[in-house]
């Protein structure tokens, strides 16, 4: 049982049924949110105590509060799919919910517990209901839960108040050209976190400190950037936000081991299990760029891609640095890289069986 009932305040919706439809019928991704969202507050002296499900609208915050001097601030995505059944599901939470409990130790954070985590995205589905797209669509609830620093006080400690949002987006393409092969800059210049840092924490700073990374890339013609580690500037870490495989000739899956430095995304894993299950062999090791990019021209790597919750596994086409431009395989998507997106999304949309209990009804 839920200590947390996240109590619905009102139901009066801010968008009418005409201009929802209108959004749904493209919603792009991250730009549109619905009409309620949900609340949670903890402090030092009751622990987590208010919770509500809210009007969707501008927060009231504090000039002083600390996440905007200090950054004090994590946060997880998933999303709500719904099924032919007209039924509600979330694809593996608990362990967004269990990455939201490292990322709140890493920030000094209090930590929410799994069975609150879980009411907070029940609630705001069970408001939103009418934002879920249809199954046909292959489109989603993206559901943004996040924290922060809300105490209002300029000490460099961490808050004695933290407020808990969820907030929901519906979300169609990631990338605004849909399932294409993605170009990627290589970045001699910035990385995104280093030893002992806050990379393996979904938090706030890390996006930040990406920007410039994602800015040159943009320049650079490239829809995404690559870091590499910070330590030796040799090995694959990711992508701003994505994490990123190879796949071998003859039939190995290969991804960046997790260093610390890198997000321990639930795609990845997901990913590295239905590879398993396929009897492709798979391994966590570091990835060296120049041996890559060595292995992309002998054609001993034949497919690379990047994946996460929001674009799922999107192929990699090519790569671009200062040295010069990398093409993946032909340039396309790859086979490998198109069966395991038909296959992760097919369970997600329960168009097949969901083997592992991945889907967790909402
Ligand atoms: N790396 C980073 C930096 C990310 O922001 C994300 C998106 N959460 C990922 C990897 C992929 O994680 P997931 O598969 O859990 O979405």
């Amino acid at each position: 049982m839920s200590a947390l009932d996240f109590t619905q305040t009102s139901t009066t919706r801010r968008t009418g049924d005409a201009e929802r439809a209108q959004i749904l019928a493209d919603p792009g991704f991250g730009s549109h949110f619905t009409d309620f969202m949900a609340h949670a507050r903890w402090t030092a002296e009751g622990g987590w105590e208010t919770s509500e499900v809210l009007p969707y609208g501008p927060l009231q915050l504090s000039p002083a509060a600390a996440v905007l001097h200090y950054g004090q601030e994590i946060f997880e995505g998933l999303k709500a799919f719904r099924h032919a059944d007209g039924s509600i599901w979330t694809f593996r939470p608990e362990v967004n919910a269990e990455r939201l409990q490292r990322s709140a130790r890493r920030l000094a954070l209090p930590e929410l517990p799994t069975e609150e985590f879980l009411a907070s995205l029940r609630a705001v589905v069970a408001a939103d209901e009418p934002w879920v797209p249809e199954a046909t669509s292959e489109e989603s609830l993206y559901l943004r839960p996040f924290m922060f620093a809300s105490e209002e006080f300029l000490g460099v400690r961490a808050s004695h108040t933290v407020d808990y949002y969820v907030i929901a987006s519906p979300a169609g393409p990631y990338f605004p050209r849909g399932v294409q092969p993605l170009v990627v800059w290589i970045t001699d210049e910035y990385a995104r976190a280093g030893a002992g840092g806050t990379g393996a924490a979904k938090c706030g700073g890390n996006y930040a400190s990406s920007l410039l990374g994602k800015r040159e890339a943009a320049e650079h013609g490239a829809d995404e950037v690559l870091f590499l580690d910070s330590e030796t500037h040799t090995s694959i870490d990711e992508l701003s936000g994505m994490n990123v495989f190879a796949v071998t000739r003859d039939g190995r899956l290969l991804t960046p081991a997790l260093t610390g430095s890198i997000l321990e995304g639930v795609t990845r894993a997901s990913i590295l299990r239905l590879a398993e299950d396929r009897g492709l062999g798979v391994s966590e090791q570091p990835l060296v760029m120049s041996e890559v990019l060595e292995q992309l021209a002998s054609g001993e790597i034949t497919e690379m891609f990047a994946c996460g919750t929001a674009a799922v596994i999107n192929p990699i086409g090519e790569f671009k640095a200062h040295g010069g431009t990398w093409t993946v395989g032909d340039g396309g998507s790859g086979e490998t890289t198109l069966a395991l997106r038909k296959e992760l999304t097919d369970i997600q949309y329960g168009r097949i069986a969901d083997r592992h209990g991945w889907l967790t009804r909402l």
